[in-house]
């Protein structure tokens, strides 16, 4: 899989030139999303503790509210695991849409690609005279632990 992910530091310049202003708080939120391993995705609540750990002045509210307008930026991408909470991951560019396999029990999440997947989504979306914008297949299953 080839991640192409732009730098931090390329990001911001961008989200400067579509006039987002990116105040200290949410550049921090920015460096939790870039530090996090692939494949992790985090929530509101979790990006609010962890700022909260470093001392950041923030509120439950604001992380929320930052959470959601990075990913009307297209910078983050919300998945909704069938939990209480929204879940959100970096949006990176790949050739191919990721999709999740997502544990009943102990709701590991894990990601993987799949060009049959791509192929039919776009094959349908043609077929209804769309143009495929994204796709998300979610995997409910038990995993072997
Ligand atoms: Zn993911
Ligand atoms: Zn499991």
């Amino acid at each position: 899989m080839t991640l192409k992910t732009q730098t931090k530091s390329e990001l911001i310049t961008e989200l400067k030139a579509k006039g987002l202003r990116l105040t200290p708080q949410r550049e921090r939120v920015l460096d939790i999303f870039y530090d996090l391993p692939n494949g992790e995705h985090i929530s509101a609540e979790h990006v609010y503790t962890t700022l909260k750990q470093e001392k950041v002045d923030i509120s439950l509210a604001t992380s929320y509210r930052t959470l959601k307008l990075l990913a009307s930026h297209g910078v983050l991408r919300e998945v909704d695991f069938g939990e209480d909470t929204k879940q959100y991951e970096l949006i990176r560019d790949e050739d191919e849409p990721h999709h999740h396999l997502i544990c009943v029990d102990c709701h590991e999440t894990k990601e993987f690609e799949s060009s049959v997947i791509y192929a039919e989504a776009q094959r349908l979306c043609a077929a209804m005279g769309a143009e495929l914008v994204d796709v998300q297949v979610k995997l409910y299953a038990r995993c072997k632990k």
